[in-house]
């Protein structure tokens, strides 16, 4: 039994199927153990493009080196009760996961429901038709998401688990992987290689005939406003999820991976740049950011969201000269470009340096940012100042996810023996869904061999 990807979907579906069967497992990642994980961009803000990629690749997968907040909502990050088809074994398995985190050194306390603020908060934001979602958060932090990830693999090694790292996966065959040129035989294959894998195994997945579809992409700009306009409500909860219909569209719009006092990073791909954000123990700005994004879904006859995503990507990278477009959201409102001088004048100091200031009316679709001004005034109800003509954009910020693997009730593909989970399928998006997805494909993976 081979298990492609060592984040969380994988390392879940390792526990269960060593724990629950007597099939031999092995994992397999790209990257590294974790403690040689160390990502320059950290430092430096700017990526240079390391292969494999130290914050997307390695033990514990992405978010490995984040601050591990872990979502304890079915609904967030995926939903899982579609893959359940009961909302209560959604919920259930939600605990599962958590309660694995616990035993390995997660803390015990709980934020992000029950307190009066936040249902202050919540009322406040459904008074300006906004609706803010409380989710039980447990942070692990990034000081100790280390030690929790290497006592659960010091766990599936008792229970027989075997790595492999910096270890590739190139090719999938029926019943066999390619690694360096050998072919490793294994009678049930696990692809849960991750949203930085996705590229890689809808590639795969066309070879061997797997049934797949597009999913919905997020667009949007990274937004950031001095750390004292947020501040309330990062007290209140640390990433807020605000989710906003727009006037003119109806379309959806939310906020999504806050950084209090964090910086904006620049992400470098083979043929765009985005952006992206991070907070820094050592180190705090005077600033917040988060990303602001407009669900789109593409129906009949066109369906190919991730073409859509990167040619909004290429565009604003055109426009930007290679770099992450800024501008002032007082300047988009008012049909003008950024410029430097402009910037200087508003009151907010831009974390990100290299970019070019500009017009991302220019890259953007009008309807994706009709759907951001309107949005960030709906918003500024809830946190007032966030629309205020200051207020920094960063683009392009895209969320492609992975392709929509087609699977059955237990995760297999149309292929024989081909199981999925996690991100890299498009069946969720945060750590605790895709770990979720894990322990379901590993079940799967037992049914199917007890068959
Ligand atoms: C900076 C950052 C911070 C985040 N913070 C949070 C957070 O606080 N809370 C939260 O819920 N979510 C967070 N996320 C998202 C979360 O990390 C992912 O949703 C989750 O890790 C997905 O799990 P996964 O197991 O599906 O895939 P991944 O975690 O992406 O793991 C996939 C693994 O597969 C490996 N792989 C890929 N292709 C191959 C191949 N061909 N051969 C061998 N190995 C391969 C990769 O090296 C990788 O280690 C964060 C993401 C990032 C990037």
């Amino acid at each position: 039994m081979l298990i492609i990807g060592a984040g969380p979907a994988g390392l879940f579906a390792a526990h269960e199927l060593s724990k629950n069967s007597k099939l031999s497992v092995t994992v397999v990642d790209w990257g590294q153990e974790i403690e040689k994980r160390t990502c320059p961009a950290v430092k430096t803000g700017k990526c240079i493009g390391c292969k494999p990629c130290h914050i997307m690749c390695g033990l514990g997968g992405a978010g490995g080196c984040s601050s591990g907040i872990l979502n304890l909502r079915h609904d967030i990050g995926g939903d899982l009760s579609k893959l359940t088809k009961s909302v209560p074994k959604a919920e259930k398995l939600v605990k599962e996961v958590d309660d694995i985190f616990v035993e390995h050194g997660a803390p015990k306390e709980v934020h992000g429901t029950g307190s009066k603020e936040i249902e202050q908060l919540t009322r406040r934001a459904a008074a300006a038709g906004v609706r803010f979602i409380p989710i039980p958060q447990r942070h692990i932090g990034s000081e100790y998401l280390p030690d929790v990830i290497n006592s659960f693999k010091r766990k599936l090694e008792k229970q027989g688990v075997k790595f492999m790292f910096n270890s590739r996966v190139e090719q999938i065959g029926k019943s066999e992987v390619i690694i360096k040129g050998k072919r490793i035989r294994a009678k049930y294959i696990l692809v849960a290689s991750g949203r930085v894998g996705a590229d890689w195994f809808a590639e795969q997945a066309q070879i061997l005939s797997v049934k797949l579809t597009h999913g919905p992409i997020d667009i949007g700009v990274r937004v950031e406003v001095p750390a004292a306009v947020y501040g309330p409500v990062v007290k209140v909860n640390r990433d807020p999820k605000f989710h906003i219909r727009t006037k003119t569209f109806d379309d959806f719009v939310r906020t999504f991976c806050t950084n209090h006092q964090g910086f904006v990073m620049e992400e470098r791909y083979d043929d765009h740049v985005g952006v992206n954000g991070q907070s820094l123990r050592a180190k705090k700005s005077q600033n917040t950011n988060f990303a602001f994004l407009v669900h789109i879904e593409l129906t009949e006859p066109v369906t190919d969201t991730t073409a859509y995503g990167q040619s909004i990507a290429y565009l604003a990278t055109t426009i930007g000269g290679g770099r992450p477009l800024l501008q002032r959201l007082g300047d988009l409102r008012a049909g003008r470009r950024s410029t430097w001088e402009r910037i200087k004048r508003g009151h907010v100091v831009p974390t990100l340096r290299s970019v070019t200031p500009g017009d991302i009316s220019m890259a953007m679709p009008g309807r994706v940012v009709t759907d951001i001004i309107e949005g960030l005034e709906h918003l500024d109800e809830v946190a007032p100042g966030v629309a205020e003509d200051s207020t920094l954009l960063y683009a392009p910020e895209v969320k492609l996810y992975a392709m929509q693997i087609h699977i059955d009730e237990n995760m297999e593909t149309n292929v024989p023996n081909l199981f999925v989970a996690g991100d890299g399928a498009g069946l969720s998006r945060g750590i605790v869904a895709a770990a979720a997805t894990g322990l379901l494909a590993a079940r799967g993976i037992i049914a199917k061999a007890k068959a």
